[in-house]
């Protein structure tokens, strides 16, 4: 990158928020994703950012993205590097654009349930402003202490609350962007449109690739006038799968749904959140349903320490990986014989027939599942895979499993991940996925950014 564009970049955003310093460059290139478990991606690792630029407001991000146009320079629009796909990796080098001195709240209304933010707002300062005045964010995923409002949306993220609120992209009211060549575009704060194409989902989930998320406005949700926690064990999966299912045909909606099998035991937790009349008649009714299926009650106590525990991950993550080196970062699967966390959507009538020909698919690569998942819905469903000690299962080979799993959910008419992100780790599955989609945003990049300076590389791009 030529010193004059450093030096332009320091006279717009002022020299303290430029860092070129080696450290620096290492711990802003990439995310939580670590090169073994890259699976084939690894190369896309072996260039740093060349400089990073933190701009403190729209106009800033505009000016930055107009220097970067007119140099066919590469803009990474970086949250707080908490993706776990390598969406933040600078692939082709270029500017790491470091948004988190945009965190401010600017307002939030009880009266049209929203918050606008700026979208470097860590979503649990988002929650502790909320809290104060009664209300709560619906997007509460384990990773609420580190990752921001703009990566959230961009990677269209599901938490603990999205079985009654849905993803972080239904979250999204409006939001304001500024495109690669410094238009500033904006939609209205108002939940649904009939004039025209809704444009704010072109950035839910895009990874930065049409443009920088500068502002969003927000749903927020009045704190519940009551919770029911209820943990109920099921003999075999397949029954608390059809508990689950037979629920949101009724038209039940709780606000968390956790079915997991791990080893033995397989427990279902559900909270109901909400105002007490309704809290009380969904809970006795789901539990109900559970029963006809065989679902036994254990109590709330499960549920509640599950509860209480969900955000532990991110905790860990905080102190001992957000914003380190890469080294130290890696470092933290270091040791480990490989691993791999899926997360598939599939049509409700094709999980339980997918589990059984992934499980064929697994067991004849020496590769073992240690948890299977439901999260939020039926449809959502995510395996904790593992080499199996007794075989010799290199990376490589569980690479091939991995794409292979993925690739059986896509060819029975589903998707290969439902909160994560593309990024640079299934970058290669993504055209046989969309199909003829493909090219549709391959002609809106081109309208949008022709230079390819956003996030290049990624979304296949
Ligand atoms: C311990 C831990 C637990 C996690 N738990 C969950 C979970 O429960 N649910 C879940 O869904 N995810 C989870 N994640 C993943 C992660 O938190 C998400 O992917 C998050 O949504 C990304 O947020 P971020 O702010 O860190 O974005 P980043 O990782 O910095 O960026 C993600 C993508 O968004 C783009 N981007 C960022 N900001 C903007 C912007 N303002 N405008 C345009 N593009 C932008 C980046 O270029 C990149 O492509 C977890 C991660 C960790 C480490």
């Amino acid at each position: 990158m030529p010193d004059s564009l450093i030096y332009s970049l320091a006279q717009v955003l002022g020299r303290e928020n430029i860092l070129t310093d080696p450290y620096d460059l290492d711990r802003y290139s990439g995310d939580a994703l670590s090169p073994s478990r890259a699976f084939g991606a690894e190369d896309s690792f072996k260039r740093l950012a060349d400089v990073v630029a933190r701009p403190g407001s729209t106009e800033d991000v505009r000016a930055v993205l107009m220097l970067a146009n007119e140099s066919g320079t590469p803009v990474i629009p970086f949250g707080a590097g908490t993706g776990v796909m390598g969406a933040t990796v600078p692939a082709r080098g270029g500017i790491t654009l470091d948004l988190q001195r945009m965190n401010k709240i600017l307002t939030i209304n009880p009266t049209d349930m929203t918050a606008e933010v700026e979208a470097g707002v860590v979503l649990e300062d988002l929650e502790n402003a909320l809290f104060d005045l009664g209300l709560m964010p619906g997007h509460d995923p384990y990773s609420v202490p580190i990752a921001t409002v703009g990566g959230t949306i961009s990677t269209n993220g599901v938490g603990y609350r999205a079985g009654a609120y849905g993803p972080m992209g239904d979250q999204v009211v409006a939001l304001e962007a500024v495109l690669a060549d410094g238009r500033i575009m904006g939609t209205r704060a108002v939940p649904n449109q009939s004039s025209g194409p809704s444009l704010k989902h072109l950035f839910i989930g895009s990874e930065g690739v049409f443009g920088v998320i500068t502002k969003a406005t927000i749903r927020v949700f009045r704190l519940p006038e009551a919770q029911v926690f209820s943990a109920l064990a099921f003999d075999t999966f397949d029954q608390g799968f059809n508990a689950a299912a037979e629920m949101f045909a009724l038209g039940i909606r709780p606000t968390l749904v956790d079915l997991t099998e791990e080893g033995e035991g397989i427990t279902f937790h559900l909270l109901f959140e909400g105002f007490r009349e309704g809290v009380q008649a969904t809970g006795k009714r789901a539990v109900a349903v559970c029963a006809e299926f065989g679902g036994r009650m254990l109590g709330p106590e499960p549920t509640e320490a599950y509860w209480a525990d969900r955000r532990q991950s991110a905790e860990n993550y905080k102190v001992s990986a957000l914003g380190k080196p890469r080294s130290v970062r890696w470092s933290r699967w270091r040791g480990r014989r490989g691993f791999d966390y899926l997360h598939l959507g599939l049509p409700i009538s094709k999980v339980l027939e997918y589990r059984k020909r992934s499980d064929e698919i697994m067991s004849r690569s020496g590769v073992r599942v240690v948890e299977y998942a439901i999260w939020s819905r039926p449809e959502l469903f995510s395996m904790l895979i593992i080499p199996d000690s007794a075989a010799a299962v290199s990376n490589e080979s569980l690479g091939e499993t991995v794409e292979q799993v993925l690739t059986l959910a896509q060819d029975m008419g589903g998707i290969m991940e439902y909160c994560h992100g593309v990024g640079v780790k299934l970058n290669h599955l993504l055209a046989r996925e969309m199909g003829v989609g493909q090219d549709m945003v391959q002609a809106i990049k081109q309208a949008l950014d022709p230079n390819n300076i956003m996030n290049p590389g990624k979304l296949g791009l």
